[in-house]
């Protein structure tokens, strides 16, 4: 096959989008419908199978133009045993076997992995760090806070194969509850969720904010809202908003020691914030950071946005040597 494709598929709990990728990370087509999870595994899986063939119809291919099936989801899951064992994303699903399932109804080799693990690996190989530079951090800021870890050209799975979960680094010792059972994870400061809280209680403790003044109530207000009212220079917006991105610093420069990456990204909805957000990060980082060496990652945006799960996921696939795709049913 002398221009290699795959499936890409970025399950998430809203909706699943699917595409063709080559290897040249280019999306031929893709196809997004709701996952409608609480119709059970076998009924979504049936779904996804269909969404697979009419995306690989949809861009001109037979089924043997395609090398295999990369499929990002929520965990916890194990890679190794292609199982998604429960997810907050997916109601009522235990211990799926989603890889041989889904292989068994396309037919086509599979591959799975965690949805975060995915995105990064997408951008190591055809976004933000796709220049080559090496090793990569990626965090997704959204309702909650999702982390990939790429080491020497590879998702870091760890032995457990829970590396990576950086949303419950703890950033504050003693710090808000997790729905995870620790205090202070970087998630309570640093997701969209979690600033809209913040605004909220500070707000009904008194606070004055043009936030109040929206003609909306409080229960309405969203990341995207603060995102304005911090743009319009309101003093409270501002504050939340600051000290998300203060927070996340600390993560960069715990990820710095742990991992002394070439490079940290950030996506996810949050990330449209744009500059407002990474300029943010990067001066608390550099205020923050020690002296010792200039061993210091670059700490940008998410270069493929919303597709950077899908182009990863594929990635995966086509970046695997010939014969290791050995993992549809075992
Ligand atoms: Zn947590």
């Amino acid at each position: 096959m002398s221009n290699p494709h795959a499936i890409g598929i970025d399950l998430g709990g809203t909706n699943v989008r699917c595409a063709v990728v080559d290897a040249k990370g280019q999306i031929l087509h893709r196809v997004e419908q709701p996952t409608e999870a609480d119709r059970g595994p076998n009924r979504v899986i049936a779904a996804i199978a269909d969404q697979v063939a009419e995306t690989i119809a949809a861009a001109g291919l037979n089924r043997t133009d395609v090398v295999g099936i990369g499929l990002g989801a929520p965990g916890p899951l194990s890679q190794r045993h292609g199982l998604i064992y429960n997810s907050v994303h997916l109601p009522g699903w235990n211990n799926v076997q989603i890889r041989a399932e889904l292989a068994r109804r396309t037919g086509l080799d599979t591959l799975l992995e965690n949805d975060a693990n995915a995105a990064a690996f997408g951008e190591y190989w055809a976004g933000a760090g796709a220049g080559g530079e090496g090793d990569l951090v990626m965090f997704t800021l959204g309702t909650g806070v999702g982390g990939g870890v790429i080491v020497a050209g590879r998702p870091l799975h760890g032995h457990y194969e829970n590396a990576g979960e950086l949303g419950h680094l703890v950033v504050e010792v003693n710090g808000h509850p997790c729905e995870c059972g620790q205090r202070g994870c970087l998630e309570q400061y640093a997701s969209a969720t979690n600033l809209v809280r913040r605004a909220r209680e500070a707000m009904q403790a008194g606070r004055e904010s043009a936030l109040k003044s929206t003609g909306s109530t409080l229960a309405e207000l969203t990341c995207e809202r603060i995102v304005e009212a911090v743009r319009d220079g309101d003093p409270l917006a501002t504050e939340v908003w600051d000290e998300a991105c203060r927070y996340l610093a600390v993560a960069c420069v715990l990820i710095q020691h742990a991992f002394n990456p070439a490079r940290v990204v950030f996506g996810g909805g949050m990330s449209q914030a744009g500059p407002l957000l990474i300029d943010r990060i990067v001066g608390h980082f550099n205020d923050m950071r020690w002296h010792l060496m200039d061993d210091f990652p670059r700490i940008t945006l998410s270069a493929l946005g919303t597709d950077a799960g899908v182009v990863g996921a594929a990635a995966l696939v086509l970046r695997q040597a010939p014969g290791e795709l050995a993992i549809s049913n075992c």
